[in-house]
Parts: structure tokens; C-alpha cells; sequence
């Protein structure tokens, strides 16, 4: 059986090594032409974990993961209003929660293709995905950069992202699917000896509102930044005024002097994207299937993107690994959304509960913030903090 994957990311390559290790041939293409360094550090918790255990990637991210003692609210100033003990969170998030950096987290998938034989798993990058149709006994999608110009499939799995393409040819425009959180979120990298050695060991978040800007100090002097601000509506004007870098400079200038410098040091065109879920009705056609954002982000308020991606892609190979006849696909298809799509909507549930508390609108909500997190110290008040935060922990 053949299998094209659309899409390097997290859910695309483990989907893809699942499905090599189940003796399927599989190509993935990638529209980006190397890895893609941007992104941040991403709380891993969840059914990522045990999912991760069992197909044996887990130590692999916790080679990678970094240490974390606790989130911590600063005033303008830089003293802490009020922070979360990272010990304490793992225990309200069910257990083990790793901390990984996007890119890090993508590079160990990436790494963990080399358990399946040689030759059955190619990746190709710098192959954007640009349409994709039905043949009489196989699925198949125009892609750039090759020589044939198409590849055909038994199955086609979309594991393109939140902006998939795959769902746009198949399933119908991103209007249709995609909600808006009523924010955006900006992510880089930057060299800081004097940030990284001042804030090492723990996430350090401003206690603003309308916006918030996050550090967390790397290997190598590096400091990973994020940004979350507010979508304004008529975003299209607003966004249209100059870089996201110059974007970024408006929105966050006088956070105080550790953000002054991240904007400094901030690149030209950081990972700057709306912040939303993606609700569809169904999530496979015929051959066509989607996996990871693509079907169902949870977005970053949920904490559980990249969590999320490893445990669907690994329960579509244990569900689609087996099927040996085109017959099959079809069932097999149904049975993996079955199994799955309550996973995904208890996770986005959460994602949208979160949402004032992340990114407080006035005084009174960034107040109600920081009891939530003094809560959290507080026996019986931690389990609905635990279920505020992350929802069920599902298995
Ligand atoms: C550059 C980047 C930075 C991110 N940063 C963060 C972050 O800081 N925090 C966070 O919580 N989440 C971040 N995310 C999202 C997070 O990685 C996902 O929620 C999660 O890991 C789910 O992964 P996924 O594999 O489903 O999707 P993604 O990680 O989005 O991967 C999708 C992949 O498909 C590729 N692709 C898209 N369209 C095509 C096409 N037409 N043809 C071929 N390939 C295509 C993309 O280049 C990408 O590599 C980021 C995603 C990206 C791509």
C-alpha cells in the first residue's frame, strides 16, 4: 500500500514513520524547503505522552526537552505578580509534562524516520502540494519541484497545518473551518547571553493586558520569545502596515526592558499567525484523510498542538497500518475520526475556556488570572484549575 503525507510537521512525520514501520510505502512533501526553525517552547503533556512512550519517541523528545521550575508573571518592573510551579502543573496535567521547543520537537520525529527500513519513508522539501484529485483506483496530488509533476496514492493523508491545502481541495474553503480566537501570536529565536543567563530554568510572561509577551532561556545563550496580542477587527488594514516585526514593535513597546530588547533583536519576519481552532464536520473523503492541526487545532490556549499531532498520527498508523486492500481504507478512515474527534474537541473545549484568562481584556480578568494560578496551590481548587487549564486528561 502507498501513502503520500502532506506536510512535514510533527503529525506528518510520525504518521508517516507509523505507517513505514506498518510496511506501507510512503512519500512525504513538504512545501518548505529545509526544516523550519521558528517557533517556541511547548508545554507536552497530555495523550502525546503515552502515545510517545509507546511508539518509542518519547525518550528522543526528553533528550531534547528542557528543565522548567515554574511560569512566572512580571510586573513592569520584573518582579513576579504571581507564578505556577512547574511541579505542581505536571501533577494537575496527569503526570508527565515535558518541555520541547517547536522546532526541536519536529527535528526528533524527523530523526525517528531512521526505525523504518531504508527507502520506505522519503521526504521531499521544497514540494508545496498545490491540487489534488480522484483517479479510478487511487488519489493523486500535484506537486511542484518533481519531474512527473503528480504522485499517486492509495491514500492521501493532509497533515499540511492549520492553513492545510489538502482541506481546501477536498473539503472546501478555510473560511468554512477555520475560528478565529480574536488573536495572533508571534514567535523567534535571538541570541541574549545577559537575558538567557538572567532568566534561566523558568517561562518568564508579562502581566498585561490585551497582550503578552513570554521568554524562556535556551542552550547556546538563546532566548526562544513569544508574542500574543489582540486581532483587531479589520485586521486586513492593520496588518497591512508594515513588517510583523514593525507590527510587533507597535504592540508591545514599554513591556519593560526585557521585551524592549527581544523587539531589538526581533528578525524581520518572525512566525506570526492568527490563533484559532479548525472545527469541521468530517475529517476523511473517500482516500482522503487529515490529521493534526489541519483537522483540529486546538490552537496555543489548549497547550496540547504538538501533544495532539503524535497521538492522532499515531492512532491513524496503528488504525490504517494493518488495512491491506483498497476495501479497507474507507472503514479504517471512519473508525480513526470515531476514535479520535472526541479527543480533539474535549482539548479545544479547553482552548476556549482559556481564553480571557490568557490574554486578560481589562483589570478585572488579568485579577481573576492570578487567583486562578494562586489556586492552584490550593487542594481540591487544583483539580478545577487542572481541568480550566487542560481539560480531561484523556487517555
Ligand atoms: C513554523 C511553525 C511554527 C509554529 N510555532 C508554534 C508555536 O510556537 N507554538 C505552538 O503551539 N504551535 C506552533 N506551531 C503549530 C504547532 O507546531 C502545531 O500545532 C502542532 O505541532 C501540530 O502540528 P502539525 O504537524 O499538525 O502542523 P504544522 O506543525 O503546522 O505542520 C504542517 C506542515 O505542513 C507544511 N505545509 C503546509 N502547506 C503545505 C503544502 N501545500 N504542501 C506541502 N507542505 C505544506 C508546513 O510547511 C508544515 O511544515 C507552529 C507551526 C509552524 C509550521
Amino acid at each position: 500500500m502507498k501513502a503520500v503525507v502532506v506536510g512535514a510537521g510533527i503529525a506528518g512525520l510520525v504518521t508517516a514513520r507509523q505507517l513505514g514501520l506498518a510496511g506501507w510505502d510512503v512519500e512525504v512533501l513538504e512545501k518548505s524547503a529545509v526544516p523550519r526553525p521558528d517557533g517556541y517552547m511547548m508545554d507536552f503533556f497530555g495523550p502525546g505522552v503515552e502515545a510517545s512512550e509507546r511508539i518509542g519517541l518519547y525518550p528522543r523528545l526528553k533528550e531534547v526537552s528542557y528543565h522548567v521550575e515554574a511560569a512566572e508573571y512580571v510586573n513592569l518592573g520584573g518582579h513576579p505578580t504571581c507564578s505556577l510551579d512547574y511541579d505542581r502543573f505536571a501533577r494537575l496535567a496527569g503526570g508527565n509534562v515535558l518541555s520541547l521547543l517547536r522546532p526541536d520537537m519536529e527535528r526528533a520525529a524527523l530523526a525517528a524516520l531512521d526505525d523504518v527500513s531504508s527507502g520506505r519513508v522519503r521526504v521531499r522539501y521544497g514540494a508545496p502540494v498545490s491540487k489534488v484529485w480522484s483517479a479510478e483506483d487511487c488519489v493523486r496530488v500535484g506537486v511542484e519541484n518533481t519531474p512527473d509533476g503528480s504522485l499517486a496514492a492509495d491514500v492521501l493523508v493532509g497533515a499540511d497545518g492549520i492553513h492545510s491545502s489538502v482541506r481546501a481541495q477536498v473539503f472546501g474553503p478555510e473560511e468554512e473551518y477555520l475560528r478565529p480566537l480574536g488573536m495572533r501570536a508571534a514567535a523567534f529565536i535571538v541570541t541574549e547571553p545577559d537575558l538567557n543567563a538572567r532568566f534561566r530554568d523558568r517561562f518568564v510572561l508579562t502581566d498585561s493586558i490585551d497582550r503578552v509577551a513570554g521568554l524562556y532561556s535556551l542552550r547556546s545563550d538563546q532566548v526562544a520569545a513569544f508574542m500574543v496580542y489582540r486581532d483587531v477587527p479589520g485586521a486586513a488594514v492593520h496588518l497591512s502596515s508594515g513588517s510583523p516585526r514593525d507590527r510587533l514593535h507597535r504592540e508591545f513597546a514599554g513591556l519593560g526592558h526585557a521585551v524592549d530588547r527581544l523587539l531589538e533583536l526581533c528578525p524581520e519576519h518572525p512566525y506570526d499567525d492568527v490563533v484559532a481552532q479548525i472545527v469541521m464536520p468530517g475529517w476523511q473523503d473517500g482516500r482522503t484523510v487529515l490529521v493534526g492541526d489541519a483537522c483540529g487545532a486546538v490552537s496555543l490556549l489548549a497547550g496540547q498542538g504538538g501533544s495532539l499531532a503524535i497521538a492522532g498520527a499515531a492512532l491513524l498508523g496503528d488504525i490504517l497500518g494493518p488495512v491491506a486492500s483498497p476495501g479497507r481504507i474507507g472503514p479504517a478512515l471512519a473508525e480513526f475520526e470515531r476514535r479520535w474527534r472526541p479527543v480533539v474537541e474535549e482539548a479545544q473545549a479547553a482552548g476556549r475556556r482559556a481564553v480571557s484568562s490568557f490574554l486578560p481584556a481589562n483589570r478585572t480578568q488579568r485579577l481573576l488570572r492570578r487567583w486562578i494560578i494562586r489556586g492552584t496551590r490550593l487542594p481540591g481548587i487544583d483539580r478545577l484549575v487542572a481541568r480550566q487549564i487542560v481539560g480531561r486528561i484523556a487517555k
